[in-house]
């Protein structure tokens, strides 16, 4: 068997220990005689696992008691909506921060419920930045202030937290939830699809101020209403109980790599390793103004296009995988959520200094 460095920005690698542990519990998972594919969802032993999966996030994220957690589906797309039909009921509408193709997204979505203000965008830099907090246009009635923590294909990041005054600060944490520690108590709302940086895809993490619950649309659907799921404890429909079980081992993982601010520091390293490098030759460019980097999605170019496919196969034959960029951006992204060791990106530097070397 051999594994290679994946680099995919969705659904990305996970823990080669968790995926362990997973085949390890495949058939029998501690004795129960089963999968935890194979069990009620509302029986003892799979009860426990959920129980124990939302007590190890809280304790990650020191999440504060006033908040719930919610294990949802539907990914962050859902999410585009259904956060609009929870939290919009009362306003004239919602103010939204443009940094790039996943807060166009939320935007477009959320247009459909209420008048969307954009009430900044880093549009004019080509969305290699984050709009300064002082060119934000709030309104200060609005229902909530949305941002994206970490643009997965522009490859652009929030390295500070908006202050945004009474409103709430909503933020689409995808795809750096878990890679850093985060004040909980600063946001109203987090959302985040599980297939980045916490396990396989089918589960959405939600975490919610409590006072912002029970005031959702009428027609939001009871499996999307914030408050009707928080008091069935995420049970209300039938969870995604396997995918649930993967990210708890993910969470025990964490805590046992010394948690949040231990990968912060080795996320930190990764990400410098291949910055630096894309910054000491102009063979590669990394587009995104350095202090808007993100350390989770690392978007490159070539210097010279016509070298992009030779990159990719020399690159897939050293064991590289999926360093192909969004299409709407072209080049190379290299994503390194906290699955990807330091080994892979020492790897991944290696061959882009070997191939420059031989095409430079
Ligand atoms: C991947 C991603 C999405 C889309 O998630 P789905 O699970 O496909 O709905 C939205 N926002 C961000 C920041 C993402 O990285």
């Amino acid at each position: 068997m051999t594994r290679v460095y994946n680099f995919s920005a969705g659904p990305a690698a996970l823990p080669e220990p968790v995926l362990r542990q997973a085949a390890e519990e495949m058939l029998d998972w501690q004795g129960a005689g089963m999968s935890v594919m194979e069990m009620s969802h509302r029986g003892p032993e799979f009860m426990s696992i959920h129980a124990q999966a939302q007590a190890d996030l809280r304790r990650l994220l020191a999440i504060p008691a006033n908040y719930k957690v919610l294990f949802m589906q539907g990914g962050a797309i859902a999410e585009n909506a259904i956060v609009p039909m929870n939290m919009m009921r009362g306003h004239a509408g919602a103010d939204y921060i443009d940094t790039g193709a996943w807060s166009q997204r939320s935007i477009a979505e959320a247009r459909k419920y209420g008048r969307i203000n954009v009430a900044a965008s880093s549009a004019d830099t080509q969305y290699t930045t984050i709009p300064p907090r002082e060119r934000w246009q709030l309104d200060p009635q609005a229902a909530y202030v949305h941002i994206c923590s970490n643009e997965t294909i522009g490859g652009v990041q929030y390295h500070w937290t908006p202050g945004v005054g009474d409103v709430p600060l909503v933020a689409d944490v995808s795809s750096d939830i878990l890679s850093r520690p985060l004040d909980v108590s600063k946001y109203g709302l987090l959302y985040g699809g599980a297939q980045k940086n916490i396990g396989p895809a089918g589960l959405t993490i939600v975490i919610v101020r409590e006072d912002l619950l029970g005031k959702a649309h009428p027609l939001t659907p009871d499996a999307f209403n914030y408050a009707l799921q928080a008091e069935a404890d995420s049970m209300l429909n039938t969870p995604p109980t396997y995918a649930i079980y993967v990210a708890g081992l993910v969470f025990q993982w964490l805590q046992a790599q010394g948690g949040l601010a231990a990968m912060a520091e080795r996320n930190r390293a990764k990400a410098a390793l291949l910055y630096d490098y894309l910054d000491s030759t102009a063979f590669y460019r990394a587009p995104v103004a350095p202090d808007c980097r993100s350390l989770m999605n690392v978007p490159f170019k070539l210097h010279d296009p016509a070298l992009d496919a030779a990159f990719l196969k020399g690159a897939e034959a050293a064991g590289l995988k999926q360093l192909k960029g969004h299409r709407i951006v072209g080049g190379m992204r290299a994503s390194i959520y906290n699955a990807m060791p330091v080994e892979g990106v020492q790897a991944l530097v290696a061959y882009m200094k070997d191939f420059e070397q031989r095409h430079g």
